[in-house]
């Protein structure tokens, strides 16, 4: 088992104010390979501290310094994916033919995305009589989840460096690995002492007192709708801005003209990327009735494919759940939408057969699913699909729209131009058209209850910044 028994303060490792440690626990062999400190109120208090007092020469650090900072750490990553793709497979479940090029070669791409757009960005601009200038927000609270846990770290603190604020992250309990080694990576790169501060530990004692931290000019958050709404209110105390980044119950709609087949196909796989543990999963596809029962039979071949495996099995497709927990939402969620009339035609409630230990499920195909049931409101994070049918267009619309939520979604069609109307009727951070691959500078963010503000690319960035006018 490996101990991490530090947290990384004012530019090296220190004992956390208590002895206490989170064990971390495998979610395929449900045994514990590392622990970590269990962060306090009082290491926040210091790593707070720590990143206020570097933020006095941060801020002015020029652009050439924030990019040649950016290089070396997306060098870090470089050098060590192997690693950091195995610790996420080992705690997250994540199976590695994922792990590597999703779970660690996106956080490089958004690294490097950061480093280029700095050669670019206008932080200055002159209106009228004034000239306006962005400036470094200031001293950033970061509070991250586990299901992609260095894309989430990696979504804040490269625009955060590139902006000129400093930082004190806190990553998941459930996933603390990666945060070690990036932290590691940082320090080797020359992060300036208390430019980045790590306090690991559990979300009511250190997340909590990130939150409400009065020293905080930013609280940048992902997680659960819960959680969220907490932090956004712990801040708003303060009148401190929170980002936040939040669940999703994102809609597959496939017009009647479009290539069913591919269609289907290309969004079940979407739903059950990473065990559908993905925020912008399409987790409701929509199919008009006459088509309904071809699409249901090439989803629940599609989902044969998701067989539930060891994730560092190159070959595995589906592992656990990322934990105990996790897993019995799934189960529970599974038994209310079979209450409510869902019908079963790949995977359903269980453990699967073949597997003694872990926390696993089977893929899952649901169809009959009415719009209005919990299976369709809730967020499962899970390999559920929920497969609705509509009448016309419009129906497809309102059923798309029926939602709380409103992070990504995806329309088909022949007819681009058909397909990018519907697109913009949905309200929805995020649409993809006929597959449109996902795109790492574009603006990445939540309509209605997914959340406030956006990460990645130049509005990431903005995030990040202040705005000041200096009259002439
Ligand atoms: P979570 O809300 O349980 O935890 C997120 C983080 O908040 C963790 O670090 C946790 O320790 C911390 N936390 C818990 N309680 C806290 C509190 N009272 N105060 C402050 N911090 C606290 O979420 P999770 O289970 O880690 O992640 C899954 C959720 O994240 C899903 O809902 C998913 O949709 C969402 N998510 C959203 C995005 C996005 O970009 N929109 C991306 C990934 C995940």
């Amino acid at each position: 088992m490996e101990i991490f028994d530090q947290i990384y303060i004012g530019g090296g490792w220190v004992d956390s104010s208590s002895s206490e440690v989170i064990e971390v626990e495998n979610p395929a062999t449900e045994e514990i390979v590392r622990t970590v400190p269990a962060g306090t109120r009082e290491d926040v208090l210091k790593a707070v501290a720590s990143a206020k007092s570097a933020f006095e020469s941060w801020q002015f650090s020029t652009v050439g310094e924030r990019k040649e900072l950016l290089t070396r750490i997306s060098a870090g990553i470089a050098r060590r994916s192997d690693e950091l793709a195995t610790a996420i497979s080992v705690e997250v479940g994540s199976p590695v033919r994922i792990a590597g090029p999703i779970q660690a070669g996106l956080p490089k791409t958004v690294v490097d995305s950061y480093a280029t757009l700095l050669d670019s960005f206008e932080f200055e601009h002159k209106v009228g009589n004034s000239l306006v200038v962005r400036e470094a927000a200031g001293v950033v609270g970061a509070i991250t989840p586990w299901n992609y846990p260095l894309h989430q770290i990696v979504c804040k603190v490269a625009p955060a460096l590139a902006a000129g604020c400093t930082v004190v992250l806190k990553p998941s309990e459930l996933a603390p690995t990666v945060a070690y080694l990036f932290a590691d990576i940082l320090h080797e790169a020359g992060v300036p002492a208390g430019v980045f501060n790590l306090v690991s530990g559990h979300g009511a004692a250190v997340g909590e007192a990130i939150a409400g931290h009065p020293d905080l000019d930013l609280v940048s958050f992902t997680g659960s709708v819960n959680v969220g709404k907490r932090v956004g209110e712990l801040a708003a105390a303060n009148i401190t801005r929170s980002a936040l980044e939040l669940g999703g119950k994102s809609a597959s709609v496939v017009l009647p003209d479009a290539d069913l087949a591919k269609a289907v196909k290309v969004s079940v796989h979407n739903a059950f990327l990473n065990g559908g543990q993905t925020c912008m999963a399409w987790t409701r596809m929509l199919v008009h009735a006459d088509q309904y029962d071809e699409a249901i039979e090439i989803a629940a071949s599609v989902a044969a494919l998701y067989q539930p495996g060891d994730p560092l099995d190159p070959a595995t497709r589906l592992g656990p759940m990322s934990s105990a927990a996790q897993r019995g939402r799934v189960e529970t969620l599974l038994g209310v939408a079979l209450d409510e009339g869902a019908r079963v035609v790949a995977g359903g409630p269980g453990r699967p057969a073949d597997q003694a230990r872990g926390h696993y499920v089977s893929a899952t195909v649901l169809a009959d699913v009415r719009p209005d049931s919990t299976i369709a409101q809730e967020e499962v994070f899970g390999p559920v699909l929920s497969m609705i049918a509509y009448d016309d267009e419009e129906d497809a619309l309102r059923i798309a729209n029926n939602s709380a939520y409103g992070l990504a979604g995806a329309v088909w069609s022949a007819d681009e131009r058909r397909a990018i109307d519907f697109a913009r009727r949905v309200r929805t951070g995020q649409m993809d058209v006929n597959g449109g691959r996902f795109n790492p500078i574009a603006p990445f963010g939540g309509y209605k209850k997914s959340g406030t503000g956006r990460e990645l690319g130049a509005a990431g960035l903005e995030e990040f910044l202040e705005t000041k006018a200096i009259q002439l």
